[in-house]
């Protein structure tokens, strides 16, 4: 599953056998657009995650979309983290 709500329209959600659509990321047009892509591994997710003082899994973002939100989620509870970048999280995530 890439998706865990289908609520994205990204390309890859938005191709079907009827529509000869370009599923390619309109960001950085390495990829495929994904929602895991579009959140997470798109150089501009990244770097507006770099900015925001978001850490990274020490291992680096997943191409799973769940362990990636799992990630973020985790983030959220800790105390280590200012409060400040914990509330940013969600509305990082919307914005993107
Ligand atoms: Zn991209």
């Amino acid at each position: 599953m890439d998706d865990v709500s289908g609520a994205l329209a990204v390309a890859d959600r938005l191709r079907s056998p009827d529509i000869n659509l370009d599923v390619s990321c309109k960001l950085c047009q390495h990829h495929s657009e994904t929602t895991c892509h579009v959140l997470f591994g798109c150089r501009a997710a990244e770097d507006m995650l770099r900015c925001a003082n978001i850490p990274n899994p020490s291992s680096g973002f997943s191409t799973m979309l769940e362990e990636n939100l799992s990630f973020m989620l985790d983030l959220i509870e800790k105390r280590a983290i200012s409060e400040d970048t914990r509330l940013a999280i969600p509305w990082l995530l919307w914005n993107i």
